[in-house]
């Protein structure tokens, strides 16, 4: 039985204050052993303040994104070493957001992945097709290729060490999400991928949902087979739907 891992993603919404009000409202409800895995993954300016605000908690926290380069001159990037530096423990790559808006493709997520993995990082690999992919019967070509592309980056030992996001990009932000039985069909596609990849590790591998998860739909969702948790933008910055949402995984 897979540990399911709840994690938060605030996108560009934060401040010092907001931030403190936040996690204090799900500090003070989160028992000190969850029943799942939890993280919040926010705007690199405030990891410090996650390390001093979370430390000892069960919460754990991570970045949005990160270089694919290990240091040097790459103004405006972020490393996995500073990541590192503030206590991170995991980082996404390859949300949509950054695909649509930062060109970023296949290769470079692979490759922000296997930096990740190889600076100690655990990368959080988002995937997922866009509307005019879906309505066109194209979801297991995109998907497929998107985790195909990372898994042929990486070696087999590390698949232990990824997570995995289903979000499809018609789904993120719109209120609009997959029915239980559409996301499953998704994840049970990506769990036989990496099974060819490593069988006994693909077994662990945590498969995350994201796309308008709520508390009212959360429950439903995580009860599927192979949705082992959820990445959640708009409902993990209000503490009642994040706790809601744990609650139920
Ligand atoms: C996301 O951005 O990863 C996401 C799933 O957003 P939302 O929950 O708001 O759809």
């Amino acid at each position: 039985m897979r540990r399911k891992l709840i994690a938060g993603n605030w996108k560009m919404n934060a401040s010092l204050a907001a931030n403190t009000a936040l996690l204090a409202g799900i500090k003070a409800e989160l028992s000190q052993q969850p029943a799942c895995d939890v993280a919040v993954c926010v705007p690199a300016p405030y990891f410090a303040q996650c390390q001093t605000e979370l430390a000892g908690s069960a919460m754990a926290w991570g970045g949005q994104d990160m270089s694919e380069h290990e240091s040097g001159a790459y103004t405006g990037e972020v490393s996995a070493a500073m990541l590192l530096d503030f206590g991170c423990r995991y980082v996404i790559v390859g949300h949509s957001e950054r695909r649509t808006y930062h060109a970023e493709n296949d290769q470079l997520v692979a490759r922000k992945a296997l930096r990740a993995l190889r600076s100690g990082l655990i990368p959080i690999v988002c995937v997922g097709e866009t509307l005019n992919e879906r309505e066109a019967g194209d979801t297991d070509k995109i998907v497929g290729q998107q985790i195909d592309t990372v898994l042929a980056a990486i070696d087999a030992a590390d698949l232990a060490d990824i997570v995995v996001a289903y979000e499809p990009v018609w789904a993120i932000g719109t209120g609009k999400t997959a029915t239980p039985q559409m996301a499953q069909d998704v994840h049970a596609m990506l769990r036989r991928k990496l099974m060819k990849k490593n069988a006994v590790a693909a077994s662990q591998v945590k498969i995350l949902y994201g796309g308008s998860m709520k508390p009212d739909n959360a429950k439903e969702l995580l009860s599927m087979a192979d949705i082992d948790g959820g990445l959640i933008g708009g409902a993990a910055l209000k503490a009642p739907d994040f706790l809601a949402i744990i609650r139920a995984a």
